[in-house]
């Protein structure tokens, strides 16, 4: 194939990554093909989703001012459920909403849509219903990829092709998919009028919310749910670990995991009157990122979830900001690495720069910890029903009065957890 024909950058995936990725390049006059299996960029990803911009600020380019986000969040919350009870923690403040820290509710179909458009104004080819087979792989290096069976050089291959990456396992970053590095992650988007969705919340209007939460209705699947206030819709879903899913037959099925969480009825109150208009599931990155998943071969640049770059604190989970951070500095690297006579190594060496000189390696790593340390079984059970056994016995008083009930809250908060297993678990939590 003659070297005109080769594209500078084939990006394998329409999602944040590659779409952030092909605004740069194509930006700077390179040859840019997306590659995107869907029928149009949005229609196969799923999300929460709330993005945070604060570590974006200095990435972003100019055009972001008008991504089509949803509502900026200014009231955030976390609550612990345990059967029909729920014990929340809310936080208002008007530092959310400032620039430095603001995010934002989105809706993925829309805002993957958008950002694809920006790829195209920009110059680079967007090709639906595109799946790509596999890499090119010649002498140890990635020179292309193969759709529907026709080789496409190209002198520099991005992966952004999410957390099932084909790429990145063809290119042995990973074995694959595997359950124990996986969650699932089920959404509803339930369309409610904007009037009520701020009342409910307790909104200023145009302002959004976000709420998590951890208990017994992921029936002690380490995992947990959440809300999203959008425009017109709240989304609702939840995120639990895959391993113990698809290992035996008491684990609950995706749907039955969402009916769960709807039917507590602080969810439920809070979407009721609504109507579902989109059901979907897609999988997580779990495991706690590691820096391996890197180590590709010349050519090929993983990004975003196909890197395993998401951080999940339990009170919220982030991988879109990463996932457009990565792309961008993707992006940079092939820019900056067009005139070097080994291009590939160049594109590589530069993104690997780019990524320690940012938030992305550093957030992610500090992220290990607070990832395992969710594991714990005792914190989608135990934990939650303490809390709310805890503080119902704290705030009930009966027909005949009762004296301040500190110690009796305590006891039942206790109740069924063993002191030394108490103690170990808040001793892991002091080094996060
Ligand atoms: C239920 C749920 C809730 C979440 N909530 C949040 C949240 O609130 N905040 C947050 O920051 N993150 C959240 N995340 C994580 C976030 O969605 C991801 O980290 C982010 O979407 C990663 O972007 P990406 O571009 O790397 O991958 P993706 O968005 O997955 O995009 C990958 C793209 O590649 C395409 N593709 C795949 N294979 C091929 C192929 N062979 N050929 C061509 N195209 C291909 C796919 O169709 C897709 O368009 C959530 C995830 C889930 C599932």
């Amino acid at each position: 194939m003659a070297e005109s024909e080769t594209f500078d950058v084939a990006i394998v995936g329409g999602g944040l990554a590659g779409l952030s990725c092909a605004c740069e390049t194509a930006k700077a006059g390179l040859v840019t093909a997306v590659f995107e299996r869907g029928a149009e960029c949005g229609s196969k990803n799923v999300s929460g989703g709330r993005i945070y911009l604060g570590p974006l600020r200095r990435l972003l380019p100019e055009f972001w001012r008008d991504a089509p986000f949803e509502r900026l969040v200014a009231r955030e919350s976390v609550s612990l459920a345990s059967g029909a009870a729920t014990t929340t923690i809310e936080l208002r403040a008007d530092e959310l909403a400032k620039d430095a820290f603001a995010s934002h509710t989105v809706l993925r179909a829309k805002l993957d849509k958008w950002l694809a458009e920006q790829a195209v104004a920009a110059g680079a080819m967007v090709l639906p219903e595109s799946r790509v087979d596999r890499p090119i792989v010649t002498d140890g290096r990635v020179s292309g990829v193969v759709v529907g069976g026709e080789e496409i050089p190209a002198h520099v291959v991005v992966a952004a092709d999410g957390a099932l990456s084909l790429l990145a396992k063809a290119a042995g970053l990973n074995a694959g998919p595997k359950p124990e590095r996986l969650a699932l992650g089920v959404k509803e988007i339930v369309t409610l009028d904007p009037g009520r969705i701020e009342d409910r919340f307790g909104l200023e209007p145009g302002r959004g919310a976000a709420r998590m939460l951890v208990g017994d209705f992921t029936k002690g699947l380490p995992g947990g749910g959440f809300l999203y206030t959008n425009k017109d819709s709240i989304s609702v879903g939840a995120v639990v670990r895959l391993d113990p899913l698809s290992t035996g037959p008491s684990g609950p099925e995706s749907h039955a995991l969402l009916d769960a969480l709807k039917a507590v009825p602080d969810v439920a109150r809070l979407l009721s009157g609504g109507t579902t208009v989109e059901y979907s599931a897609h999988v997580v990155p779990e495991a706690p990122f590691e820096r391996t998943a890197l180590d590709a071969p010349p050519g090929l640049l993983p990004a975003g979830d196909a890197a395993g770059m998401v951080a999940n604190y339990g009170f919220t989970v982030r991988g879109m900001d990463f996932a457009v951070a990565s792309g961008i500095l993707a992006g940079q690297a092939i820019v900056a690495s067009r005139e070097a006579p080994d291009r590939a190594t160049a594109a590589r060496e530069a993104y690997l720069r780019g990524l320690e000189g940012s938030f992305v390696l550093r957030d992610l790593a500090a992220a290990r910890g607070v990832m395992t340390f969710l594991h714990n079984p005792r914190l989608y059970g135990p934990y939650p029903q303490a809390a709310c056994a805890a503080a119902t016995e704290l705030f009930r008083v009966g027909p005949d009065g009762r004296p301040f009930a500190f110690k009796p809250a305590l006891a039942e908060a206790r109740r069924g957890l063993s002191a030394w297993r108490v103690f170990r678990d808040l001793w892991r939590a002091r080094k996060l």
